[in-house]
């Protein structure tokens, strides 16, 4: 389902069969390429994490140029990500919002998903380790991008959003693409995150407790009406590939790769 392409040392992970059947596009972005310096270093995408804003610009730019969709940058519309569970419509009057870092265009406010059945208004979240979800409608036309970290997913953010695409009249064909983020190799969490997942999804030893994340969206999308055979995960882990990745986990302060979605 899921292929890797690179054009122009931009490396994503995007979904052919979708797009052609669609127009739906979906880029889940490596952290190559860009022209932030170190430690964002160097197709950085977000604006809050102290990299030069006209590297940033520069890097949605590039990006969105190398995916073919460089005549729609005025209208790339992006979120505040507060790891909260608001999901909201990007709609035509809301496009571009947070689309220049460097001009101060802020984001959609409080919110960690959006969605949209507007044509030609991308959709771009960000992330260092958290769980990218893009949700599709194909027959709707509609898509969502979601940011889910522990707090989010705990909130039923990706089941949250899962349902008001579902809401949509048309065929019964959403779908799910999950991108990359920490596995549970890598993420070791501590005993207030346990508790929010009554135990389920953790591995508990004598010395650390590790969160499935991929697991616990899995399980909230199968919940929402999103079975396993529509349910695509990318399966890399962002910490053990920080290489190609950012990780937030492993290295601290950093980039954000991105989940881009657009209905062209
Ligand atoms: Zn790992």
């Amino acid at each position: 389902m899921f292929e890797r392409v690179e054009r122009d040392g931009i490396t994503i992970h995007t979904v052919p069969s979708l797009f052609m059947e669609s127009g739906i596009g979906i880029a889940f972005s490596e952290r190559g390429g860009g022209v932030s310096a170190p430690p964002y270093a160097s197709l950085d995408l977000a604006g809050h994490v102290g990299d030069d804003p006209a590297c940033v610009d520069r890097n949605r730019d590039l990006l969105m140029e190398s995916i073919g969709i460089g005549m729609l940058r005025d209208r790339l519309t992006t979120a505040e990500q507060v790891h909260g569970a608001l999901v909201l419509e990007a709609t035509s009057a809301l496009s571009g919002s947070g689309s220049g870092v460097a001009a101060g265009v802020p984001p959609v406010a409080g919110a960690d998903g959006l969605w949209t059945r507007e044509r030609g208004v991308p959709l771009l979240l960000m992330f260092a380790d958290c769980v990218p979800v893009v949700l599709a409608r194909p027959g709707v036309p509609a898509v969502a991008v979601v940011h889910a970290g522990w707090r989010g997913a705990a909130a039923g953010i990706v089941g949250k959003a899962a349902h008001i695409l579902a809401d949509l009249p048309g065929p019964d064909d959403l779908t799910a693409f999950i991108g990359p983020h920490i596995g549970p190799c890598c993420y070791e969490v501590g005993p207030e995150c346990v508790s929010h997942f009554d135990n389920r999804f953790v591995t508990i030893t004598a010395a650390s407790a590790h969160l499935d994340l991929g697991a616990v969206v899995a399980a909230d999308l199968k919940r929402s009406g999103v079975p396993e055979g529509r349910q695509w995960h990318l399966g890399i882990c962002t910490a053990h590939n920080t290489d190609r990745f950012f990780s937030h986990r492993a290295d601290g302060q950093t980039g954000r790769h991105g989940a881009l979605s657009v209905i062209l």
